[in-house]
């Protein structure tokens, strides 16, 4: 996200806050805060069973996932193992284990679309950040071979990483973000908050109950609007996360028109162009759902819906380039389609 596109969230962030001040139903919002982190606007509103000490807890593990994941920061402990690449392994904590070997299940179950050793095209590429680019083909060419999740090498019993070619790099931006969300969560609900909304720039994960038992009700983005406008809705319950890959915030302009976005074609090194705007993805947890989110966009819709529909406790929201919608079998009961631009679609296949 480039400084301007952060002003632009945070305006955003402050505009959300004002409008939902009066809490659920006319609850009020028990307290709320906004970081930056993770590369994007993180927000936490709580309504029941708020205290300071619940709210610093979370953001400090939200900023301590930033500086262990990033891959852009210098000196976390990812970007140890990007500068170690092709020459020896390195220990690695917990949660980033953690992490990577969940991205690197999502690899394997998406047959490659999802791949966390994408890092080198991320980085030719740097789309969202300054210095964005359309990188020549022998660069991509070069950049290719290294994206191989077959030679990140984890060694659970010694804790390291090793990626075994030089120049390979990760990159977890598809899922950190689901993880902290995770995170967060817990540590609202291990602080005693009973009801809260973790919104790690539309990474969403509800804790607890809403106070007046209601469902919550989750807006899923237009991806042709501004940041806030809704198609529709979905109602969560109990531990629940709603997470939206899309390839309409992140992106430029390039000199030859065309518009290029930040998820990468594994095979081609390019932006992948298949029809979709945005996948939404609902489940328990938010790791899974952020991995999943970006695996079933690179997948395509007729892999990407079957997949969803053989994970248990999985649900997805395809959205098309025509404003076709089209919902997996389990959520024709808790989604409602909201904006008549767009048409609900069945699925044919
Ligand atoms: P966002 O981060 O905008 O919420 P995603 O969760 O879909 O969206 O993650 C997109 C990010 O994932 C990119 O910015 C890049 O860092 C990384 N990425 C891009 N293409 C892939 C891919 N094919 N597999 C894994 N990660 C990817
Ligand atoms: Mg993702």
């Amino acid at each position: 996200m480039n400084r301007f596109t952060y002003r632009c969230a945070l305006v955003f962030a402050a505009f959300v806050f004002a409008s939902c001040s009066a809490g659920a139903k006319g609850k009020p919002v028990a307290g709320d805060g906004s970081e930056l982190a993770l590369g994007t606007v993180c927000s936490i509103r709580v309504f029941d069973g708020y205290s300071a000490q619940a709210l610093d807890a979370a953001f400090a593990r939200i900023r301590e996932i930033d500086a262990t994941m990033s891959a852009n920061a210098p000196g976390t402990a990812l970007a140890s193992i990007n500068d170690a690449a092709g020459i020896r392994p390195v220990s690695a904590p917990k949660d980033l284990l953690f992490v990577l070997e969940k991205a690197l299940s999502y690899a394997s179950l998406s047959g490659g679309a999802f791949d966390p050793s994408i890092g080198p095209l991320v980085k030719l590429w740097n789309i969202g950040m300054e210095g964005e680019r359309i990188p020549s083909v022998a660069e991509i060419q070069d950049a290719l071979p290294l994206v191989d999740a077959a030679s990140v090498l984890v060694d659970d019993s010694a804790g390291t990483v090793f990626l075994a070619k030089k120049g390979m790099r990760l990159d977890l931006g598809a899922i950190a973000k689901g993880y902290a969300a995770d995170e967060a969560a817990h540590i609202l609900s291990e602080h005693g908050v009973h009801a809260a909304v973790v919104d790690l720039g539309g990474n969403i994960k509800v804790v607890g109950k809403k106070p007046d038992g209601q469902p919550w009700r989750v807006g899923i983005q237009n991806p042709l609007d501004q940041r806030g406008a809704y198609l529709g809705v979905v109602e969560l319950q109990g531990e629940a996360t709603m997470v939206t890959s899309g390839v309409y915030e992140r992106f430029f302009i390039g000199e030859d028109g065309m518009r290029y976005h930040h998820i990468l074609d594994t095979k081609s090194g390019y932006p992948i162009r298949n029809g979709l705007t945005s996948i939404t993805v609902i489940a328990a947890s938010s790791v899974d759902a952020d991995g999943l989110s970006t695996s079933l966009f690179a997948m395509g819709l007729a892999a990407g819906m079957e997949l969803a529909e053989r994970l248990p406790d999985v649900e997805a929201v395809f959205v098309d380039e025509e404003r076709r919608v089209y919902v997996s079998s389990g959520l024709q009961k808790i989604f409602t389609l909201q904006n008549p631009d767009f048409t609900l679609s069945p699925l044919a296949f």
